[in-house]
């Protein structure tokens, strides 16, 4: 493993652990993964993150051949779909944060019930049918969740953020976690009023430069 390749891989690790910091994960769910070379790298299923050394992350290419010690994440198929069909991600976050999936659970996109959903890319947060982990079925449901955003929901089981870099789709992970709580909260006092299309699409707009 050459020296560049090792930071990458820990990297990977440090955003796993991180997820574990910012409460958005616990134990071994979730998953993390960075683009690299012709692939990603990506945290192997069902490992817990606080014993992950560089030589446990995987390397995945887009065509789907795995090379390393360990099993890639059992969602090495929506990694692997996003990347080939999303050219702007450059890290991506799976998590099973409480409120998030929550909403998930009841099968709820998140609306635009604050200026900050626009963070994911579009007037609302969607949530993709339920499909077993680890399935294509699942990487298809997502992906299409996914149009024109970088964040969904998916039902009964958790979230999904990509972004650029690794820090932006922990954070964008975080957002999302933060937008379910407020909705949550909202929802038990009432049904909170939604801003309109006008206002999300400049906030969308905004958000584009952003922090960045
Ligand atoms: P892996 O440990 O295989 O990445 O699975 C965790 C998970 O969240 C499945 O959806
Ligand atoms: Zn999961």
């Amino acid at each position: 493993m050459s020296g560049e390749d090792a930071s990458l891989r820990a990297a990977v690790i440090a955003a796993a652990l991180k997820m574990k910091a910012l409460g958005i994960n616990q134990g071994q769910s979730g998953n993390v993964s960075m683009r690299c070379g012709d692939g990603f790298l990506v945290t192997p299923s069902g490992l817990p993150y606080d014993s992950l050394t560089p030589s446990d992350i995987v390397h995945v290419a887009l065509d789907g051949t795995a090379s390393g010690a360990r099993p890639p994440s059992s969602e090495w198929r929506f990694h692997r779909d996003i990347y080939a069909h999303r050219p702007e991600a450059g890290a991506i976050v799976h998590t099973h944060s409480t409120f998030a999936t929550t909403l998930a659970c009841l099968g709820r996109s998140i609306p635009a019930i604050h200026y900050e959903v626009a963070f994911a890319g579009g007037h609302d947060i969607r949530c993709a049918p339920y499909r077993s982990f680890g399935t294509q079925e699942l990487a298809d449901v997502a992906l299409k969740a996914l149009e024109g955003r970088k964040a969904c929901l998916l039902a009964h089981h958790g979230v999904i953020a990509f972004d650029d870099s690794l820090p932006l789709a922990l954070s964008l992970a975080d957002k999302v976690e933060s937008m379910a709580r407020l909705y949550w909260q909202a929802l038990q006092v009432g049904e909170p009023a939604l801003l309109d299309d006008a206002e999300m699409a400049r906030m969308v707009s905004r958000f584009r430069t952003y922090g960045r």
